[in-house]
């Protein structure tokens, strides 16, 4: 194990991606995680945009059905605003099922899994890791964080690192079937959510409740935020959680797309480069497309040798395109007090407020092509 071309340290969607794409092109690539398995500990809601479904073959068996149907609710949640689609937007993963059905490609692609693997960081010329036998230290040409928001693998290569974020956490749990269209339910909350929004999806198989917001803004915490917006949690008719309920949660990067996020000893993919939308904290489609462009780079620097080729993979160009969503992203952060919210409710009624709200949440610009 000890002399490889890659280490990719995270196999969350984008070092699974990257590893894959990779080892497809006839690297050598190790990919660990810290998790010991890739069913468990699952952190994202899972909702994937339309974008991602035409552009990447994720396994039919793992999504739920589509959802064109979102409605937003004021505090207090009278009036709400109804906004259908014409087309499928969105569509909920079984992410267990995902990530197992990615590690199985990866390994398919000639890339080698090691789980319940910790990197535990750099020494001179090796990588330190720590598995189910012990610490072991292993040499790559480079290494790619895809580490998470707090990213380990940031620090050491003394990249960017994200100081923006928002803390979430969801509950999980069965739904019955036919109890009314699949759809997305949004408050806009400050006091339940702080900076961002509380959710209810409900694709008639599952339904999803969730807050997420500022760390130091819950009034009482997070977990008594999700409690409070559970008890009256619009759109779950008939849905009393008679089943085990999974709890899900974690960090949000939403300052944008770090910087620096390469040099010539590696590079970071996914939310440990930040690769999250700033405005809908939607970070799946982000991860993918960034790690197709990381393992582009990656390549051409392992076929020429050529170590600058790393310069190529550069946040700051991509992060330009990111300007209009992060000032929205302060406007959101804005909505201090429930009366604002109301008040941005007067807005989203108008013709010209549904409209802005459809380009948002049905538009296609999730993440720029790199
Ligand atoms: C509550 C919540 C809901 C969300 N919902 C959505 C959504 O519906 N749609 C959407 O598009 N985005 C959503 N996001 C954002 C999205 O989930 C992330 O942007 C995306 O999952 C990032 O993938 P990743 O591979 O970069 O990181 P992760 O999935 O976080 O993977 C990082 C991996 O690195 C491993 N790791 C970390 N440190 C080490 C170490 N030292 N050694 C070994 N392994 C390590 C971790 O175990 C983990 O498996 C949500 C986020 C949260 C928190």
């Amino acid at each position: 194990m000890s002399d490889l071309d890659v280490l990719v340290v995270g196999a969350g969607l984008a070092g699974l991606h990257t590893a894959t794409l990779l080892a497809r092109r006839g690297h050598d690539v190790l990919l660990v995680d810290r998790r010991p398995t890739l069913a468990g500990a699952i952190r994202t809601t899972g909702i994937f945009v339309r974008r991602t479904l035409d552009d990447f073959p994720l396994p039919e068996d793992c999504l739920g059905p589509p959802i064109r149907r979102v409605v937003l609710y004021p505090p207090g949640l009278r009036r709400p605003v109804t906004l259908v689609s014409g087309r499928d937007e969105y569509r909920v993963g079984d992410m267990a099922g995902l990530y197992t059905a990615a590690a199985h490609a990866a390994a398919d692609a000639g890339v080698r899994i090691a789980l319940g693997t910790r990197y535990t960081g750099r020494r001179a010329d090796a990588f330190a890791l720590y598995g189910p036998d012990g610490p072991v230290e292993v040499r790559a040409r480079f290494v790619v964080g895809a580490d998470g928001a707090r990213s380990r693998v940031a620090r050491d290569l003394r990249l960017d690192r994200n100081r923006h974020l928002l803390v979430g956490a969801e509950e999980v749990f069965a739904v019955p079937a036919g109890q009314g269209p699949p759809t997305f339910h949004c408050v806009l909350d400050p006091s339940l959510a702080p900076g961002y929004l509380a959710w209810v999806v409900n694709d008639g198989r599952h339904a999803h409740v969730g807050v997420a917001g500022y760390p130091d803004r819950f009034p009482g915490g997070l977990r008594q935020a999700l409690h409070r917006f559970a008890a009256s949690a619009p759109g779950l008719p008939g849905a009393d959680r008679l089943g085990q309920v999974e709890r899900r949660g974690g960090p949000i990067p939403v300052g944008g797309l770090l910087r620096r996020i390469g040099c010539s000893d590696g590079l970071l993919v996914g939310d440990a480069a930040g690769a999250v939308s700033p405005l809908t904290a939607g970070g799946l489609d982000p991860c993918l497309r960034l790690s197709a462009h990381a393992a582009d780079v990656l390549d051409e620097a392992l076929r020429t040798g050529r170590r600058e080729a790393v310069r190529r993979y550069d946040g700051a160009a991509l992060r330009a395109r990111f300007r209009g969503r992060m000032t929205l992203r302060r406007g959101l952060a804005q909505v201090r007090t429930p009366a604002v919210a109301a008040a941005a409710f007067t807005l989203l009624r108008t013709p010209i407020g549904r409209a802005a709200a459809r380009g948002v949440l049905f538009g296609d610009r999730s993440f720029p092509n790199p």
